[in-house]
């Protein structure tokens, strides 16, 4: 079994890297990280000549255009057409080299923006997404009807997973394009060290379900080796986990240890209100699967990024 993984090198890719190395590779497993640097995936002979090279028997794929809601609002277009010129390439090349399984990427921010809660894994197509992320979403969207048309033609298992938002180490900790966790974080660290307010963007009030980049990763391991099915499966925590922002940022503010004043911006957008999502499927196959707790999971990042600033993306 020869892994390849695309995006090896960005926040869930270095995840399972870890994961791999410190718990264990499988028996006749071989492992290949790649990054943007070993192949631009948006063109197709560059992606074609990197599955040549490796031959890999199956694929992780991540590569993606990724950005937090500010960053999703202003590039509608590019996230449209950079990840289906990525997502096209990979898949067509995986093919093409005989790969038998992929596991892609999908996310609970892609799903119907008028639904009923929770949202389940049947729900994908049922209607436009949020108008701030389109762009990515119907991007995403597609590949779970590629993974469809793969297994229809061609009997492969090209399948996918959907997380909720992600979080942990090598994060993109970037203020203005980030995701909310790693932003906050930095923006607290930046307001501690100056003496300043932190200062969160929204009204505190959507709400959202974390995952721990490392708890990510043990579930792409197990899909990747064990998961049967061509339809995609949420890897999220419970509905009952799901945090307000406002909790997010005093979690952040406890786990930095920051004194300051906390105010919101409500001149900024709010983005989605919820995107609850259910995890009923996962506990189907993994009743056994243990989170890690949120609190700690954020002070590990938190203590990462203090320790790694000089380094980190941002
Ligand atoms: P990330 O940290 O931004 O990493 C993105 C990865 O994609 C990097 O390895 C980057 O390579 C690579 N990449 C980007 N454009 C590329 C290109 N044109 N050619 C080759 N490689 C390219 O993202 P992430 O958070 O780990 O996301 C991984 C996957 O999870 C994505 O598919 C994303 O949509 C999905 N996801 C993320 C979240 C979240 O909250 N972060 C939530 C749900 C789903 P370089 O390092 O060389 O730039
Ligand atoms: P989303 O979950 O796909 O919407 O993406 P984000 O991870 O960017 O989360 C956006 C939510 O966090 C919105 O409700 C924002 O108003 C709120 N938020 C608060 N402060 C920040 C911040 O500093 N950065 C980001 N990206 N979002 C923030």
């Amino acid at each position: 079994m020869r892994v390849l993984v695309t995006g090896g090198s960005g926040l869930v890719g270095k995840a399972i890297q870890h994961v791999v190395e410190k718990e264990g590779r499988g028996k006749e497993e071989e492992w290949i990280f790649l990054s943007s640097k070993d192949a631009n995936l948006m063109s197709m002979d560059e992606t074609q000549k990197v599955f040549r090279k490796y031959q890999p028997s199956h694929v992780i794929h991540l590569a993606a255009m990724v950005g937090g809601l500010y960053k999703n609002m202003k590039f509608n277009l590019d996230f449209l057409r950079n990840n289906m010129y990525i997502n096209e390439n990979v898949l067509h090349a995986a093919h093409e080299v005989g790969v038998v399984k992929v596991v892609s990427c999908l996310s609970t921010c892609i799903f119907p923006d008028k639904t009923t809660y929770p949202i389940d894994e049947k729900m994908i197509h049922n209607g436009p997404p949020h108008e701030s992320n389109f762009g990515y979403a119907y991007a995403k969207r597609m590949i779970d009807v590629q993974n469809r048309a793969y297994f229809q033609q061609h009997k492969r298992c090209y399948t996918a997973v959907i997380p909720t938002n992600v979080f942990g180490p090598h994060d993109n900790f970037s203020i203005e394009d980030g995701h909310v966790l790693p932003g906050l974080i930095h923006k607290a660290y930046i307001a501690k060290k100056e003496g300043e307010p932190l200062v969160v963007w929204g009204s505190g009030t959507p709400k959202r379900q974390f995952i721990y980049s490392l708890d990510l990763a043990r579930l792409f391991l197990w899909v990747l080796r064990e998961y049967p099915e061509v339809d995609p499966i949420i890897l999220s925590v419970g509905e009952e986990n799901e945090v307000s922002i406002k909790e997010a940022a005093d979690a952040v503010v406890h786990a930095l240890d920051f004194k300051g004043d906390v105010v919101y911006d409500t001149s900024k957008a709010d983005g989605q209100l919820k995107k609850t999502a259910s995890n009923a499927k996962l506990c189907s196959y993994r009743p056994d699967f243990y989170f890690t707790p949120f609190q700690q999971a954020l002070k590990e990042t938190c203590d990462w990024f203090v320790a790694n600033y000089d380094t980190a993306r941002k």
